[in-house]
């Protein structure tokens, strides 16, 4: 009798171990992606806050636009 609880409390630790850290796992990419995506930064011309992927780099600066870039 104590042998099958042991077995059963071993068997439902490894399921549950198994399944948080699969979900570990997808959390940690879940917020490296959300990260990469929301990395806002401020055009230090207009004030206008863009995602890095649209801003226009110069000289270390993010640029929403050209526009913004040669009006500086
Ligand atoms: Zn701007």
């Amino acid at each position: 009798m104590i042998f099958k609880i042991i077995v059963f409390g071993v068997v439902a630790y490894l399921v549950y171990a198994f399944f948080f850290k699969k979900n570990r796992e997808k959390n940690v990419k879940d917020n490296n992606g959300e990260y990469l995506e929301d990395t806002m930064v401020e055009c230090p011309s207009c004030g206008t806050y863009i995602s890095k992927d649209e801003a226009v780099l110069s000289n270390g600066k993010y640029f929403c636009s050209q526009k913004c870039l040669t009006h500086k």
